[in-house]
C-alpha cells in the first residue's frame, strides 16, 4: 500500500489511542460512563486492542491487504475503515451500493476534521485549542487563504451536537474552502453561504460564524460576525495599550434569518495585538457553584498574559478555565483560537 497513507494511518491511530487513554485517565468515572452509554469499559479496551493490531499491521506493511486476492484494498475504503480487508469488487451489487453510500458519508465526516496544525503566516502567530464536551462536538474553526493573499480565519458554533452537527460543520467547511478564493470581502462570502444554507433541507440548524481576513501588508483585519461570541482584541499601540475591544456581531447567525445584510468591519492591527476567538463553552464554563467564567474574567486573563506567545497564551487560558471549573463537568465544547500580531 501507498507508504504515505500507511504513515497517515499510523499517525492517526496513535493520536486516537493517546486521546482515548488521556480522556479515560483524566475524566471522572461517572462522566466516562456517561460518554460510554450502555457500553462497558471493556468495550473501550477492545477498541484500543483493534487500534493496536492495526498499528502493528501498518508497521509491518500488512495493513489493508485483501484476504481474497492479496492485492491492496482501495485506499478510500481504508481511509473510511482501517480494518477493511476485502476489496470493493468482491462484494455483491447491493453490498457495493451500501458501501458507496458509506464512503460518501465518510468523505463528509473526514472533511469536518479540524486543522491538524495552525498555518504559518507572515506577521501572525496562531495557536488553537478545541475540546469537545461530547465525542462529536459542535465547534468548528479553520484557516484558509482569502483572495488577495490574505489569511482567513473562521470560528463557528453549530447549534446542537452529535452526528448531524458534524455533517453541518463538514458542509460549512467545504463551502468555506471552496469559496474563499473567490472573495476578498468576508461579508460577501458569508452572505453567499447564508443564501446557500438558509433554505437547504440538509441544513437543519443554524450556525454562528465569525470570519476574518488579515492583510499582512497593511496589518488590517477585516471581519464579519454572524451571531458569534464577540472575539476579544487586546490592543497594544500607544494610547490604547491594554484596552480590550470586543468584535461584536454584525449580523445574524447563518441560516437563522431571511436577512442577508452583513457588513464588513475593519480594525488596524499592530505588533503585540492579541485577538482571541472562542466559543460560548469558554465564557459559559461553570464552576461547582454554577457560576459562569464570563467575559470579564476572560479579558483579565488575556490582559495578565498578554506578553506570552500565542501558543503559551492558549495554554494559560486553558489552565485558567480548568482552575476555575475545579473539575466541574462542562456542558459545552470549548474552543480557543489566539492570533498574535508580530513584527
Ligand atoms: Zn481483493
Amino acid at each position: 500500500m501507498d507508504e504515505g497513507l500507511l504513515t497517515r494511518i499510523g499517525t492517526s491511530l496513535r493520536s486516537k489511542r493517546q486521546a482515548i487513554q488521556d480522556w479515560a485517565r483524566n475524566t471522572e468515572p461517572e462522566k466516562v460512563q456517561d460518554v460510554l452509554g450502555p457500553a462497558s469499559l471493556e468495550a473501550l479496551d477492545r477498541h484500543l486492542a483493534v487500534i493496536d493490531t492495526a498499528l502493528k499491521e501498518a508497521e509491518g506493511n500488512e495493513l489493508g491487504m485483501c484476504v481474497v486476492c492479496h492485492e491492496p484494498v482501495e485506499s478510500r475504503l481504508i481511509q473510511m475503515d482501517y480494518t477493511a480487508c476485502v476489496c470493493i469488487e468482491h462484494y455483491s451489487d447491493e453490498e457495493r451500493r451500501s458501501l458507496e453510500n458509506e464512503l460518501e458519508l465518510a468523505g463528509a465526516v473526514q472533511r469536518s476534521l479540524l486543522p491538524q496544525r495552525p498555518p504559518e503566516f507572515p506577521h501572525l502567530e496562531i495557536a488553537a485549542f478545541s475540546r469537545p464536551a461530547q465525542i462529536v462536538g459542535g465547534d468548528y474553526f479553520d484557516f484558509f487563504p482569502f483572495a488577495g493573499a490574505r489569511q482567513g480565519i473562521a470560528i463557528s458554533d453549530v447549534a446542537g451536537h452529535g452526528m448531524s452537527s458534524s455533517l453541518i460543520m463538514a458542509s460549512l467547511q467545504s463551502m468555506l474552502r471552496t469559496l474563499t478564493q473567490e472573495y476578498t470581502s468576508p461579508s460577501e462570502l458569508i452572505a453567499r453561504i447564508n443564501r446557500l444554507c438558509i433554505h437547504n433541507i440538509q441544513f437543519t440548524t443554524f450556525v454562528t460564524l465569525f470570519l476574518g481576513a488579515f492583510d499582512p501588508d497593511t496589518r488590517q483585519f477585516t471581519y464579519v460576525n454572524a451571531g458569534h461570541n464577540p472575539p476579544l482584541l487586546l490592543q497594544s499601540r500607544a494610547g490604547t495599550r491594554g484596552e480590550v475591544k470586543w468584535l461584536s456581531p454584525t449580523g445574524a447567525a447563518v441560516g437563522l434569518t431571511e436577512d442577508f445584510t452583513y457588513t464588513d468591519e475593519a480594525v488596524p492591527l499592530t505588533a503585540g495585538d492579541v485577538l482571541l476567538l472562542y466559543t460560548d463553552g469558554v465564557t459559559e464554563s461553570a464552576n461547582s457553584l454554577g457560576e459562569f467564567f464570563g467575559a470579564s474574567r476572560l479579558a483579565s486573563l488575556v490582559r495578565d498574559n498578554a506578553g506570552l506567545s500565542a501558543h503559551d497564551l492558549v495554554h494559560a487560558i486553558r489552565d485558567g478555565l480548568d482552575g476555575f471549573a475545579e473539575g466541574a463537568t462542562q456542558a459545552d465544547d470549548v474552543t480557543i483560537v489566539v492570533m498574535r500580531v508580530v513584527d
